[in-house]
């Protein structure tokens, strides 16, 4: 089956994310558990929590349809020790509200070297940050996004995946996602179906679909191989649809959250729909 949704607003509480999800026919979701743009927040409220696992249940989301995301802020990979030590801490947090929600999975961006450390030192770090967690927080599983290679952030080659998984000590708790636009503004071409089959093998050889436990599907507004990361709506930009059947048509991509970060929310719902269709071609 597959599990599609988007990114939704948790604005007003965690429990709303639930309602903004049913309401665009999604039975998949993504939300930030805080502020994405603040290191601290309050603690989770009794209260917010019980709601939240109300309407899932009420509306059939399990963990498993669930993709929270981690704050921009956070860098597992600083150089610095007390920049490391400041992301280590808000990353258990959000493991720790993950945990609290019953949630299983939390999406998070790899990191960066800043130039200030080799990029093998840096990866290492990442793994090290998650080990950490891991050893914290019970149950979550630290998904690793893929990255358009942007500045100094790692994990837009596949390599750098495998790297990090390599480090981790519990891999069952450890997964990736890919992001549609960053792997192709990296420079893997999915803008055919050949050169899908051809990417997604480079993957599977990589890392492994084993590990894949969500994507975002998104549309680019950078060419191929650009390292910039700017999203579009699915049936514009530069990548084409291609992609998009060929993931609906994958049995490898079923069962696992199918997220739309596309820039127009108001056409999330179609783009839903859009993508369903795709299912029956
Ligand atoms: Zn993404
Ligand atoms: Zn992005």
């Amino acid at each position: 089956m597959k599990f599609i949704g988007a990114h939704v607003s948790a604005s007003g509480g965690v429990e709303n994310a639930v309602l903004r999800a049913v309401e665009i026919n999604a039975n998949a979701f993504a939300l930030f558990t805080k502020n994405q743009r603040q290191w601290k927040a309050p603690a989770l409220k009794a209260e917010t929590v019980q709601k939240f696992k109300t309407f899932c249940k009420q509306y059939h989301f399990s963990p498993e349809q669930i993709l929270p995301h981690d704050s921009y802020l956070i860098n597992l990979g600083h150089p610095t020790t007390e920049g490391l030590e400041k992301s280590r801490t808000a990353f258990i947090d959000e493991m720790q509200r993950c945990d609290q929600l019953g949630l299983k999975l939390l999406n998070l961006h790899p990191g960066s070297h800043l130039q200030q450390i080799p990029e093998i030192d840096c990866l290492k770090r990442i793994a090290e940050s998650i080990n950490i967690a891991h050893e914290q927080v019970p149950n979550v599983v630290a998904v690793i996004e893929n990255t358009a290679g942007q500045g100094s952030n790692l994990g837009w080659h596949f390599e750098h995946l495998a790297e990090i998984i390599t480090h981790i000590k519990d891999k069952s708790r450890v997964g990736v996602c890919l992001d549609t636009c960053h792997t192709f503004s990296a420079g893997y071409d999915i803008s055919t179906l050949t050169a899908c089959e051809y990417t997604f093998e480079q993957f599977a050889n990589t890392v492994g679909f084993q590990y894949l436990r969500g994507m975002h599907l998104n549309g680019s507004k950078t060419p191929l191989g650009s390292r910039v990361d700017r999203h579009d709506c699915l049936q514009a930009g530069t990548i084409g649809t291609d992609v998009f059947a060929y993931i609906m048509q994958d049995s490898r991509f079923d069962n696992i959250p199918l997220i739309l970060e596309t820039i127009n929310p108001t056409i999330w719902k179609d783009e839903i729909s859009w993508l369903r269709s795709l299912e029956k071609c």
